[in-house]
């Protein structure tokens, strides 16, 4: 951890740790538990481990209504995680549209290829309705360079958010939405199965 950077505790297991290393939660007007991925939210947060563990018990301990002085809205587990899954998973596809828009991005099995074999990807997002044998002929390229994977879209969806017809294999060049899509992955990956490599 950075020198000086805030600390809080986690509200399930107490934990104090570095912020960067927990997940905000914030009180919508409407007393709604809403997940602040940026940290930037304003009023009082309430901090949980980036694990599905702590969430679950923060939620079934009704530690949220604690935390936030009251009686709360949506602090249910069920409605949660698949709140933070969605927000995670919107995050990652919106640093993807950046990149595209910066021209950071290749597409297309062939020119992704090509990039892979100069070394020049940072990231990988294979579609997750591709033929194995695709899935499998990048997944390996991608190792072979130790680029992380990312699977949570479909063809569909990759390519809308390029603007695009459907889109199997998209490429993130060097740069530095690599490192701030990887972020985002890690955590998405700290909370949910599959979907990163
Ligand atoms: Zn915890």
């Amino acid at each position: 951890m950075k020198d000086g950077s805030p600390e809080r505790s986690c509200i399930s297991c107490r934990r104090v740790q570095g912020k960067e290393t927990l997940v905000r939660f914030v009180l919508a007007p409407d007393r709604t538990v809403v997940p602040d991925l940026q940290g930037k939210l304003p009023g009082r947060g309430a901090y949980v481990c980036q694990n599905m563990n702590c969430l679950r018990e923060a939620a079934a301990k009704r530690q949220f209504a604690r935390a936030f002085k009251g009686e709360v809205r949506g602090s249910g587990f069920d409605l949660l995680a698949p709140m933070l899954e969605h927000l995670m998973r919107e995050r990652i596809s919106g640093y993807l549209s950046l990149a595209n828009k910066a021209g950071k991005v290749v597409s297309g099995s062939d020119a992704v290829m090509d990039y892979l074999h100069r070394g020049t990807v940072g990231l990988l997002f294979i579609a997750s309705d591709c033929s194995d044998a695709t899935r499998q002929r990048f997944a390996s390229a991608a190792e072979r360079q130790a680029v992380a994977c990312c699977l949570l879209f479909d063809q569909h969806q990759l390519g809308s958010l390029l603007g695009k017809e459907q889109r199997g294999i998209v490429a993130v060049t060097d740069s530095g939405f690599v490192d701030s899509i990887r972020n985002e992955l890690n955590r998405y990956g700290n909370f949910f199965e599959g979907g990163v490599w």
